[in-house]
């Protein structure tokens, strides 16, 4: 295997014709044109092979009909996002599913997709759009979200409950993390005679968003 050939650079076009008919919201008439248009480029999900910008064409329609002006949006291509929702719900399943903090989820979005996310955009999505997410996916009877956590990662010193707790040289079962009001962060663990299939307890789950 040759591992060392360079990702690819994909840019996936998409116009028009592939996600609106152009059909007039006001007044239902199909006899519509588009007066112009621009593209957008939108970072998408790529692989370890391949980085991936979706090139959207969004068109303005008239109507003949009313002289109606609309622009159809595309569902995987909000408006107004910088990427696409594929890669905020990749964000979102990381967070939710398998406990990922958002360096991990930026980080990985890089490495393992193509896709360049700050951090901070990683957070912001958590927090503005979790409560949606968490409703769609009991709405539409999609797999639960796990109820609690079996391990804890903390960004950039990767402890876990194995057993490489930093300086520990028995596994650690559980530990809680908690971030002071200093914004340091305080660890706690048991030493010893605890059962070793112990759980952390879900009031002690890693941060949440709070919205
Ligand atoms: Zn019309």
């Amino acid at each position: 295997m040759d591992f060392s050939r360079p990702r690819k650079m994909v840019r996936k076009a998409i116009e028009p014709g592939e996600y609106c008919d152009g059909t007039c919201p006001k007044c239902g008439s199909t006899d519509t044109y588009i007066r112009t248009s621009h593209v957008r480029e939108i970072p998408d999900m790529g692989s370890t092979r391949e980085q991936v910008t979706a090139a959207l064409r969004v068109p303005t329609y008239s109507c003949h009909t009313c002289g109606e002006v609309f622009t159809p949006e595309h569902p995987l291509y909000p408006p107004k996002f910088e990427y696409s929702l594929a890669v905020v719900e990749h964000a979102l399943t990381r967070f939710h599913y398998h406990n990922s903090s958002s360096f991990e989820i930026a980080r990985d979005l890089d490495v393992l997709h193509g896709v360049k996310v700050p951090e901070a955009t990683v957070d912001s999505w958590l927090k503005f759009h979790s409560a949606e997410f968490l409703k769609a996916k009991i709405d539409t009877g999609q797999a639960p979200i796990p109820p609690n956590v079996e391990y804890a990662t903390i960004d950039g010193t990767f402890v876990t409950t194995g057993p490489d707790v930093v300086g520990k040289k028995r596994p650690v079962d559980w530990l809680s993390v908690t971030q002071l009001a200093s914004g340091a962060f305080l660890l706690t663990w048991p030493e010893a005679g605890r059962p070793r299939k112990a759980r952390l307890p879900p009031s002690r789950a890693p941060r949440k968003p709070s919205a």
